[in-house]
Order: structure tokens, then C-alpha cells, then sequence
């Protein structure tokens, strides 16, 4: 009995390779992103674990690289997870800043969504996850870009369960707090923050609803932050 397939985007560190990893014991993974190197290091590990994964090196915000990786995949659960973000002052920010923010975090779910939803539509089955953030329901100085992105991904988010609900897939939106990861700066103590494995183990709390079940909206913090203390 073939095993169901989970396509994570942004897959070689971070939160994408914790969910690549948390989910590789019930799913057979595809595992995106630019770095092949880690994909393939990625890849080994899940293998070691008796699951298997296929890397698929693209840049999701080139649409033939996101065709040429995910056009042949039947996907049972796609995560949006691959993100970035310069957090700066506004007038800090470089245009080239504030649009790769836009491509990655924001386009790129146009395409790669494009691409594996229609299957799950036939199918009347699957589930899209995206990683949005806190950000994407509030304000905060730096964030004018990035937060802005991030409320646009959980609009896409609603609007898009809104639409294929009623063709059996689930759409969910799964916000976390500060991450230890590379995103952000990792010079200052980031002992208080989330490991990667929280916000793995979340999503797959979202995945394993029954099936007329839909958390569509979870957000996951630390319980204590460093001014508390
Ligand atoms: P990370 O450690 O920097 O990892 C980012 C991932 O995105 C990498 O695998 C990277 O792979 C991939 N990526 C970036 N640009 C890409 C592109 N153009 N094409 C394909 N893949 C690309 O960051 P993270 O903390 O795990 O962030 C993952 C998600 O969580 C993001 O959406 C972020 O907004 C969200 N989030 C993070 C935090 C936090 O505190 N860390 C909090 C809330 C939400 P390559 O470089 O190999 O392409």
C-alpha cells in the first residue's frame, strides 16, 4: 500500500526540515528548496529512519523550476512553509528587500499552490498547510514588509478554504512565534524561543483531524519571553 505524499517547501533548515522529518514517518516526503546540498543530507536522515524523500532543488519563486519540481507529484499534503525576512525599519529596507520578501512569502503560493491543488480537487482529498507567523495578525516595527506578507498569506489562507472546502481539501493556517532558525539574527540568546520541533509537531496536529474535522487556524508560542523573566 503506497504511502500518502507531503510536499514541504523550504525544506532544507529550519521549521521546513522539521516538518520534512516530523512528517517522514506517515508521509513519503518531497522536499523542497534552493540548497541541494542540505536536501540531500535531509534526504539520508529520513532514509536512515526507514522513510523515504525526494529532494527537488527549485527557487519557488521561479514558476518553471516550481513546474519542473512538483508538476509529476500527487501530493496528499502540501506546507508552504519556505520563507524570508529582512526585519528593518521601513526606509532601511531595499527595494530588493521588500520585493524578495513579496516573491518568496506571498507569489510563490500562487504557483506552487497552482501546481499540486488541482490533483487534491480530483482527488477530493488533501490538506495545505502554510506557515504564516504572529506577524500576520499584528504590527511590529520592522515588520511593515514582512508582517505585511504574512497577513496576506493568512487572507490567501481563508479565502482559499473558503473555496475548495466543499471539494474535500482542508486549508490551514499555522501561525508561530519566534523560532529558534536561521531566519532572524542569531547572535543574541535565543534559548527562550520555540525549537523548530514545536512548530513540526503543530502541523502535524492539523494533519491528523479527522476527516470532516478542519483546524483551519493554530498559533504556537513559547509560554515564557525573555522580558518576563
Ligand atoms: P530558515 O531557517 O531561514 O529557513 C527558510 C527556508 O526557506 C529554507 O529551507 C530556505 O531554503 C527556504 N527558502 C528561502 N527562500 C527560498 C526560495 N526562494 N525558494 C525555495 N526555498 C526558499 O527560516 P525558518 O525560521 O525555518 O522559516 C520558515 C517559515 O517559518 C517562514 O515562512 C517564516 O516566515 C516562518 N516563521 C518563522 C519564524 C521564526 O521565528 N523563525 C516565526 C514565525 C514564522 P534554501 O535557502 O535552501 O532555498
Amino acid at each position: 500500500m503506497p504511502r500518502p505524499v507531503a510536499v514541504v517547501t523550504g525544506a532544507s533548515r529550519g521549521i521546513g526540515r522539521a516538518i520534512a522529518l516530523r512528517l517522514s514517518s506517515g508521509y513519503d516526503i518531497v522536499a523542497v528548496a534552493r540548497a541541494s546540498g542540505e536536501l540531500d543530507t535531509l534526504t539520508r536522515e529520513i532514509e536512515g529512519r526507514g522513510g523515504s524523500c525526494r529532494p527537488r532543488v527549485a527557487d519557488v519563486t521561479d514558476v518553471a523550476a516550481v513546474q519542473g519540481a512538483l508538476g509529476d507529484v500527487d501530493a496528499d499534503v502540501l506546507v508552504n512553509n519556505a520563507g524570508v525576512g529582512a526585519l528593518k525599519p521601513m526606509l532601511e529596507l531595499t527595494r530588493d528587500e521588500w520585493r524578495r520578501m513579496v516573491d518568496v512569502n506571498f507569489n510563490a503560493l500562487y504557483d506552487v499552490t497552482r501546481i499540486v491543488l488541482p490533483r487534491m480537487m480530483r482527488r477530493r482529498s488533501g490538506h495545505v498547510v502554510m506557515i504564516g507567523s504572529i506577524a500576520g495578525r499584528g504590527a511590529f516595527v520592522g515588520g511593515s514588509c514582512y508582517a505585511a506578507t504574512k497577513h496576506a498569506v493568512s487572507a490567501f489562507a481563508e479565502c482559499l478554504m473558503l473555496e475548495v472546502r466543499d471539494e474535500g481539501v482542508k486549508v490551514s493556517v499555522v501561525n508561530p512565534g519566534s523560532v529558534a532558525t536561521h531566519f532572524s539574527d542569531r547572535s543574541s540568546d535565543e534559548s527562550w524561543k520555540l525549537a523548530p520541533e514545536a512548530v513540526a509537531d503543530a502541523v502535524a496536529s492539523v494533519l491528523e483531524t479527522p476527516p470532516n474535522v478542519l483546524i483551519h487556524r493554530l498559533e504556537v508560542r513559547t509560554l515564557t519571553v525573555p522580558h518576563k523573566r
